[in-house]
This record gives structure tokens, C-alpha cells and sequence, in this order.
């Protein structure tokens, strides 16, 4: 399986070089060449034998058959519910997808406890390190260091920003007692982190010196990885559902977009934006444009610029990597990006509709949710509930439960009256000691960390 650039200008890659090096060198986002069809799975169940299944096309000749089966079983053993990713039923044409049972409680471990597999197998073999370097505001940096802490050929050192995590969020990163896991606070803001891991990819001397890589969600694997879902709940049921998918960077549901084009029994999508939202306004209105993005319940979907948008519009565009490199330039000049008609007649009407949640109606979604059936979710989950509530289908709906209502506790009280608890393997959470730097916003300082616990070339 050989992958191109979005933007046209990068060289073609085979998987294990696409999955280290992230981003394309042109700027643009690797896809595969050409998308393969679903294999049979007649037999299939075991959700770790169904994603070795799905993800093998993808990885091509890169990684054997049995190793990639074994990586599998390894990653899914680390979830806490048999079925790995559970459909449960709500009403009688409404299930939710709990993908938040894996070790940090949110869906990105579905494919970060996959991806950090991939990599260390993919470093062994051709005896190499990597330092991954990362910027989060809560939950990708604890997925990302949980899916790494066991690599032997990885160190990560993940940014955040002093006191602006949730508690459990920040003990999430900073109990982790692995000697390749290294976290720091900085004194600043998410997007002063961000800055912070940008310039230090900046810096190609450091890059290269340092072997910096990255896992954040533009990275293919990821959008692979979460597949599997779709065909696993797609299959369960007896039509082909609805999805409904909370949303940010569009990644989790680019992948459920790419399980219907592999032939999956998928109806359509409703994406869920919280009040961030030009993702709703773009299927709704045909308006792309940022906005400043405002802080929300659902923090892990506070974006204005949805990176993983690029793969559909690629698609888009029939494939054409210089005007999607052209329309992109044009986007961040002038903050709006325009589609045709005729593009939007083939790929968004039909396939994606849309809606938006504010606040308010996040907690009454929790707090009716609860009365009705008494399950807690969690506010990214609510946003979805309420989307689909709110525009229906005539198939059976599948709303994806993002995160455990117990990583998000403070909206979850605040609707229901109850704290949810935290599952038993994070029961001691608030006993263990934490493991931390604090550093002030400042490159050079966060560069000399980085080279004191980076063992690449040691
Ligand atoms: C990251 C995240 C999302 C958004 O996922 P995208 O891939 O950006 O669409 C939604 N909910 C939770 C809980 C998340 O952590």
C-alpha cells in the first residue's frame, strides 16, 4: 500500500514511513493511494481479530500478518469491557457506542493504544528512536502517553497548560512512572504550548538531532485505527445506521466516511458541533469560516479549524493535490474556504447533515439522558445525543460515546446532582504521586528539556 499527499507535492510512502513521520513533507495529510475494499468477516468477532482484519490492506506488506494480529490483541487487552467497544441500547432506534472504556477513558485510545504499538514494533525493526513531542488541553496527552509508556524505543514529552487541565486530566499525564514519559506545565495557554511544539518542528537542526515525531490527529494510523468501529457496529445491527459523530477535527468521523467507501452498511452521518462550530455551518449554510474559538464544556471539540477536513476535500477535489494545496493557501489568508455546487451535490448532501449544541443544551441533554434512562454521559457524548435527537433518521441511529462521564465531572453534577465515579483501575488516582516539570513559556528552556530526556542517539 503505497500513500499520497493531500497537497501533491510529497513523496509517495509505504505505511511504517507515513505512520513516524506524521505530517507530509509538503504540508499536507497522507491517504492512501487507492481505498481498499472491506475484507470478508464471515467468522470475525473478536473485536481485536475484526481490526486486524480491517487495518491489514492499509498496512500492507509493512507488517506481518501475525505481528499485526498480536499488536492488536495487545492494544484491546488494555480496554476494561469485554466487547471492547460496546452498543448500547437507549430507545428503540438509538444505541450509543461506549468507545471510552480503554485505560485513559476517552475514544482516542482506541487508536492511540494501536498506534503506540505500531510505532515501537516499526522503531525495532529498523533500530531506530524517535522523541515525540506533543501539546495538549486535556485529553489527547494522556492517551498519547499511555498508548507510549511501555515503548521501549520512544521517549514523549507532552506540554500543558499550568493549571488550566482538570485535576483529573493533569493526574492522568503526570502519574504515569515510566522512565520514557515526561510532562511539563508550562506557564502559559493550550495555544502557547502549541506554539511551543511548532517551533521546535521549526527548528530543523533540533528535529532532526532530537528525531522529533508526533501522534497528534492528523497522523493516518489514528484515522485507521477508528474504522474498526464503524464495521464492528455497523455489522451488529440489522440496517445500516446513522451515525452520529461529536466532532472537532473531523478525524472520528473522516473515518467513518472512509468504513462506508470500503462498503460498510453505513446510512449517512449527523456531525454534532458543540459551540464551535463551523463544521455545522459548513453542512448546514455552506460556511466554512473561522471564528475565535470559545471555551466550552466539551473542551476536546473547541476547534475552528478541522485539519482532518483536508482528507474529504482531497477527495473532493477528484484527487487533486495543487488546488487543494491552492484552496487551503486561500483559507488561512482569508479565513473562508468556498466548495462548488457540484461538490457538494456529490459528497456533503446525502451524506452528512449537522447540528449545533450550546452549552445549555449540553446539560439539559445530561440531565434528560439521566432521567430517562439512567445512564450519565459525558458532554461530548450530549452533544451528539442531542443532534440526533434533534434531526432524527429513518435508520437506526449510532451516537459515539466519546469520553466516560466520570473524565468530565463537574458538568455531569451540575445536571444530573451525582458525581460519576472514576472506574476501579483509577481509583487510587488522587493517591499517587505526580511526576512533573514547570517550565516558563520560553522555547530554549523547553528545547533543553527535551534534549536532557531524549535517549536518541544515547
Ligand atoms: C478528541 C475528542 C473529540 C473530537 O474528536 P475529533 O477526532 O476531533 O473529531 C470528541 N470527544 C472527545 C471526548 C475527544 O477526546
Amino acid at each position: 500500500m503505497r500513500y499520497v499527499s493531500t497537497r501533491g507535492a510529497a513523496p509517495e510512502l509505504g505505511f511504517a514511513d507515513v505512520l513516524l513521520a506524521g505530517l507530509a513533507g509538503d504540508g499536507g495529510l497522507y491517504v492512501p493511494a487507492a481505498t481498499p475494499a472491506l475484507p470478508g468477516l464471515t467468522g470475525v468477532h473478536d473485536y481485536a481479530d475484526v481490526a486486524a482484519a480491517v487495518v491489514a490492506p492499509f498496512v500492507g506488506d509493512d507488517i506481518d500478518a501475525d505481528t499485526l494480529t498480536r499488536l492488536c490483541h495487545e492494544a484491546y487487552a488494555t480496554f476494561r469491557h469485554p466487547a471492547v467497544v460496546p452498543l448500547v441500547q437507549i430507545d428503540d432506534r438509538h444505541w450509543l457506542l461506549e468507545l471510552f472504556h480503554g485505560p485513559t477513558l476517552a475514544f482516542k485510545d482506541v487508536a492511540l493504544q494501536l498506534v503506540g504499538r505500531l510505532f515501537d514494533h516499526v522503531l525495532a525493526e529498523r533500530s531506530e528512536r524517535v522523541t515525540i513531542v506533543g501539546a495538549t488541553s486535556g485529553d489527547t496527552g494522556s492517551a498519547a502517553i499511555d498508548g507510549v509508556k511501555g515503548c521501549r524505543n520512544v521517549d514523549i514529552v507532552i506540554l500543558y497548560p499550568a493549571g488550566r487541565t482538570s485535576e483529573v486530566q493533569r493526574r492522568q499525564m503526570t502519574t504515569v512512572d515510566s522512565p520514557n514519559v515526561h510532562t511539563v506545565a508550562i506557564d502559559g495557554t493550550f495555544d502557547d504550548c502549541q506554539d511551543l511544539v511548532k517551533a521546535m518542528f521549526g527548528d530543523a537542526a533540533f528535529r532532526s538531532e532530537m528525531r522529533l515525531s508526533a501522534v497528534n490527529s492528523i497522523n493516518w494510523a489514528r484515522v485507521m485505527a477508528q474504522i474498526v468501529y464503524y464495521v464492528t457496529a455497523s455489522r451488529a445491527l440489522a440496517e445500516a445506521p446513522t451515525f452520529c459523530v461529536p466532532t472537532g477535527n473531523f478525524g472520528n468521523v473522516l473515518s467513518g466516511w472512509i468504513a462506508r467507501e470500503m462498503g460498510a452498511p453505513i446510512s449517512d452521518f449527523i456531525v454534532a458541533s458543540n459551540e464551535n462550530d463551523i463544521l455545522t455551518r459548513f453542512i448546514n449554510d455552506n460556511d466554512m469560516s473561522t471564528r475565535e474559538v470559545v471555551p466550552t464544556l466539551s473542551p476536546s471539540m473547541d476547534i475552528q479549524v478541522s485539519s482532518n477536513f483536508e482528507r474529504l476535500l482531497f477527495e473532493m477535489n477528484d484527487r487533486d493535490g495543487g488546488l487543494t494545496a491552492e484552496q487551503l493557501e486561500r483559507f488561512r489568508a482569508v479565513g473562508r474556504l468556498d466548495v462548488e455546487a457540484d461538490q457538494r451535490a456529490e459528497f456533503i448532501d446525502g451524506s452528512f447533515r449537522a447540528a449545533r449544541c450550546d452549552d445549555d443544551q449540553t446539560i439539559a441533554e445530561i440531565r434528560r439522558m439521566h432521567a430517562e434512562t439512567g445512564l450519565s454521559i459525558d458532554p461530548h457524548t450530549a452533544t451528539g445525543v442531542a443532534a440526533a435527537r434533534r434531526l432524527g433518521s429513518d435508520r437506526p441511529i449510532v451516537t459515539l460515546a466519546t469520553a466516560h462521564p466520570a473524565k468530565f465531572p463537574d458538568a455531569v453534577r451540575d445536571a444530573t446532582g451525582r458525581q460519576p465515579a472514576l472506574p476501579e483501575h483509577l481509583a487510587d488516582l488522587f493517591d499517587l504521586d505526580e511526576h512533573t516539570v514547570a517550565l516558563p513559556n520560553d522555547l530554549a528552556a523547553v528545547q533543553s528539556l527535551v534534549r536532557s530526556v531524549s535517549r536518541v542517539g544515547a
